[in-house]
């Protein structure tokens, strides 16, 4: 079963200058990519968020959850 990984963007507000969650990560299943991309213009650092690329690889260690500043992160399992 893949767990749902949830990232509410209004708390996780600078996922760029952050990024606790991508280094805690065991499996390397977070990164932090660009939500709007500008030709000839630097991405602005509130312009990024966080997105749960591997979920399939999570283990459940809950070790992003901790870590997360502003609670940011919600894991789902199952159908609860
Ligand atoms: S629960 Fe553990 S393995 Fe899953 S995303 Fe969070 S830190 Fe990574
Ligand atoms: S640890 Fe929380 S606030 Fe920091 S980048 Fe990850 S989801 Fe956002």
């Amino acid at each position: 079963m893949i767990p749902q990984i949830e990232i509410d963007k209004n708390k996780c507000a600078t996922p760029y200058e952050c990024k606790k969650c991508l280094q805690i990560c065991p499996q390397a299943i977070f990164a932090v990519a660009p939500t709007k991309v500008e030709r000839f213009k630097e991405t602005a650092p509130e312009d990024y968020e966080v997105q749960a690329v591997f979920k399939d690889k999570c283990v459940l260690c809950m070790d992003c959850i901790k870590v997360c500043p502003t609670g940011a992160i919600k894991i789902k399992v199952g159908g609860s």
